[in-house]
């Protein structure tokens, strides 16, 4: 099978299993216990912790493990709220936030809290001056993801940091598909408060963390005498252990630039042999992306067709948020870079990762055109 769904999931290293494997058979205490068992998990977790920040550029107490970015992202949002300012209660989020994310925007509206979106153009990337506008004094935070998981377009994080902080707002940042595809450094990002998921940067599933700058005012959701009182409920330690090995594996920001260079190329590669049949088109191709991510569409052909030619050949890929893919409504975030629906629905995202090799590019370039090609051209003669 050729695994072109990299942003959905990825395939956790052997040596994150490795590393796993140890912590279920012999540190299974309770790291909160005060006997030698207890206290051995403890200082496994303290280790995992070190390690972690070490990795994110940030300081071991800024590190908040959680179960993953769904929930980081969600105790951010709620927590800076409800820690802002007298007269700060407005939330923004971009309206390309992930799906789980919008849904925690709908929920804070039907609770009365003002809430409102950032646009963005028609490539995909944040419209800046509809940000600034849009930012304000009663605004407790914005949400902002780093890089889409569908577009694989960046935010720009430093540039929405400034307007947020220049307007005394917080900036929590959904970079949950950022870490591991380019370098990261919490201290030299901007935000406020960074959520991130293991799963997506060959770490183990149901893990992530919330970077909390220190001294950033936050009232915890999750009541509990765990992660200094941010978030109660024993620590899964074998996924923190999987996740700081995950980290240490993708070396230091120069390895991941090499791995994203290597990555862009097959991307490109691909794009390029996708580009030569009639009516393909790949949305935020001319703005920054994350390397390995591609978004097209093949004229109007239905994803679904698209999926099933794939399958055919072996090849897993998805047709947009893992999230809502099988459900028939168009992506949110081609809607909001003003995609027609027609279109939407044809929207196929090939995503690459550190598994990927260009014979699989090969493969795809050499097989998927032939089927293809009678679709496309008896769509033309339709339409002409
Ligand atoms: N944010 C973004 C941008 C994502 O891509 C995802 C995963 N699809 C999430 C949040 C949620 O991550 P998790 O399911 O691991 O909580």
């Amino acid at each position: 099978m050729i695994y072109f769904d990299h942003n959905a999931t990825t395939p956790p290293a052997p040596a994150v299993v490795a590393a796993m494997l140890p912590v279920f058979e012999q540190l299974w205490a309770n790291p909160s216990s005060q006997h030698g068992p207890g206290q051995g998990a403890k200082r496994a977790l303290s280790a995992a912790r070190a390690s972690t920040a070490r990795a994110l550029g940030c300081k071991a107490q800024e590190v908040v493990f959680t179960s993953g970015a769904t929930e980081a992202n969600h105790m951010a949002v709620r927590g800076l709220l409800a820690a802002a300012g007298h007269g700060r209660r407005r939330v923004l989020f971009s309206a390309v936030e992930h799906a789980g994310h919008l849904r925690l925007a709908r929920a804070l509206a039907e609770a009365g809290v003002p809430v409102g979106f950032l646009p963005v153009c028609s490539d995909g990337t944040l419209d800046t001056t509809a940000a600034a506008g849009l930012i304000g004094p009663d605004v407790a935070l914005v949400s902002l993801m780093a890089a889409n998981n569908e577009t694989g377009v960046l935010m720009p994080v430093a540039e929405v940091a400034a307007l947020a902080h220049a307007a005394g707002a917080a900036l929590h940042v959904d970079a949950t598909q950022f870490i591991g595809k380019l370098p990261f450094d919490f201290a030299r990002f901007g935000a406020d408060a960074v959520s991130l998921s293991a799963h997506k940067f060959n770490g183990p599933k149901g893990v992530g963390a919330l970077l909390l700058r220190q001294g950033q005012p936050f009232v915890p959701q999750t009541l509990g005498s765990q992660e200094r009182g941010r978030r109660g409920g024993t620590e899964n330690l074998p996924g923190i252990v999987g996740m700081a090995a995950a980290l240490e594996l993708l070396g230091g920001g120069d390895d991941v630039a090499a791995e994203a260079a290597r990555q862009a190329a097959l991307r490109d590669a691909l794009e390029r042999g996708l580009c030569a049949l009639p009516a393909v088109h790949v949305w935020g191709q001319g703005a920054p992306r994350l390397p390995g991510t591609s978004y097209l569409r093949f004229g109007r052909v239905s994803a679904d067709v698209v999926l099933n030619r794939l399958e055919r050949l072996g090849v897993a890929a998805s047709s947009g948020a893992a999230c809502s893919s099988g459900g028939s409504e168009p992506s949110h975030v081609l809607g909001a870079m003003g995609v027609p629906r027609d279109e939407a629905l044809a929207a196929v995202r090939l995503s690459l990762g550190r598994m990927s090799r260009a014979d699989d590019v090969a493969h795809l370039l050499s097989a998927l055109p032939p089927l293809l090609e009678p679709l496309l051209r008896e769509e033309h003669a339709a339409l002409a």
